[in-house]
């Protein structure tokens, strides 16, 4: 078929790449040169991949495409030097990521969808629902376009920018081995995070997988009924499912799981949530992430005054729980998740709208 999608090399492991090689009659080596110049090198296209023969490069192009995304909107914070980007990807879905420097290295938060369909009431990534998921290709180009636009290494990767990571379990999968092969980026898998929002079947499944990443719950309350009510998630799931799949991931793993806990005033902030907090989090042997939440105009949470925070997090550590409250990166930029994007969205929706009306005319 003349319109059939040409296969993406760069969504292609190692693996696959070499039997779709060795099937078209190349030596076992081309496999491994051109992962490199993709994954390690890399480079945007065919024509920068110096030693692959001109004949191998024009078979190439003739039945498959390499993914590219552009940078849309870059902005950069005075206070600290976190980077916010917006990347247009093929087919102009927009995605943000976050890049953020950090003593132990330069991390990056990436989107794993265009749009999320959990509808966390507290997120702005959620507002417009999901488009679709992201390709493998498009997750790393997130962190290889950043790359090339800071001119900085990455050490460190999180999953929690835009999307459920576990609503596109597959491609996830397949990212997660290529981000981690060492004939690419080769990323310790130990500086990898994904985070969920709890959906607890792909949490086992996924400690059956043995990646060896870290694993991050949204947690957010500490009774189904709260919980029910700001995350739409939890009428499938109860905490006490969560919990066991949270320690089931610890068991297999040897990994500790992080909480997030998104502190919003009135609603989970309390002593006795912190108390039920503590606990929960010693069970599941977590460390605890209290993240003030990032107001978003289309919410009205707010976040807690700065010392009830503080007295939420000693609370917690009277429990023997270590805590984090996240850093406060980027003030000066587009604080929350998808609010970059969910801006964007709404004057490009209404240039497409536009453009349908000019076409129907
Ligand atoms: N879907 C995944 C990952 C994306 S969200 C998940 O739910 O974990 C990344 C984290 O930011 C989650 O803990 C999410 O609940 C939190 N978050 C989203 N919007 C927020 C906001 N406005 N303020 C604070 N945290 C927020």
């Amino acid at each position: 078929m003349e319109n059939e999608k040409k296969t993406d090399l760069k969504s292609l492991p190692l693996e696959e790449l070499s039997e779709k090689l060795k099937e078209a009659g190349y030596p076992a080596f081309r496999a491994k040169q051109l992962y490199h110049w993709l994954h390690a090198a890399r480079v945007r296209d065919l024509d920068e991949m110096t030693n692959i023969p001109a004949a191998m490069k024009k078979e190439l192009s003739e039945k498959y495409e390499i993914t590219r995304i552009h940078t849309i909107d870059r902005q950069i914070s005075q206070l600290d030097g976190t980077q916010k980007f917006l990347f247009a990807m093929p087919d102009d879905c927009l995605v943000e990521s976050v890049f953020m420097k950090y003593s132990y290295g330069n991390s990056i938060c990436i989107s794993s969808q265009v749009g999320c369909r959990m509808g966390c009431r507290f997120c702005a990534s959620t507002l417009d629902g999901l488009i679709r998921n992201l390709t493998p290709a498009e997750m790393l180009e997130q962190i290889y376009e950043a790359m090339r636009q800071t001119g900085e290494k990455i050490s460190h990767v999180v999953v929690m920018g835009t999307g459920e990571p576990f609503d596109n379990y597959d491609n996830l999968l397949v990212f997660l081995k290529m981000l981690t092969d060492e004939n690419g980026m080769n990323l310790s898998r130990r500086n990898v995070t994904v985070s969920t929002c709890g959906i607890v079947p792909r949490m086992l499944d996924f400690a059956k997988e043995n990646t060896g990443v870290t694993l991050a719950l949204s947690l957010h309350a500490t009774t189904d009924a709260r919980r029910r009510e700001i995350m739409p998630v939890a009428d499938r799931y109860s905490i006490r499912e969560l919990m066991d799949a949270c320690e089931n991931y610890f068991r297999v793993s040897g990994r500790r799981i992080t909480f997030e806990y998104s502190l919003i005033a009135g609603v989970n902030d309390s002593e006795e949530q912190a108390a039920q907090l503590g606990a929960l989090a010693r069970k599941a042997h977590a460390h605890v992430n209290l993240i003030p939440v990032n107001p978003v105009k289309e919410t009205g949470y707010r976040q807690p005054e700065r010392n009830a925070v503080i007295a939420f997090k000693n609370k917690l550590e009277k429990h023997g729980i270590n805590v984090s409250i996240r850093r406060v990166l980027g003030r000066d930029i587009d604080g929350a998740c998808g609010q970059l994007r969910h801006r964007h969205l709404l004057s490009c929706r209404q240039n497409n709208q536009a453009e349908t009306t000019s076409e129907q005319r």
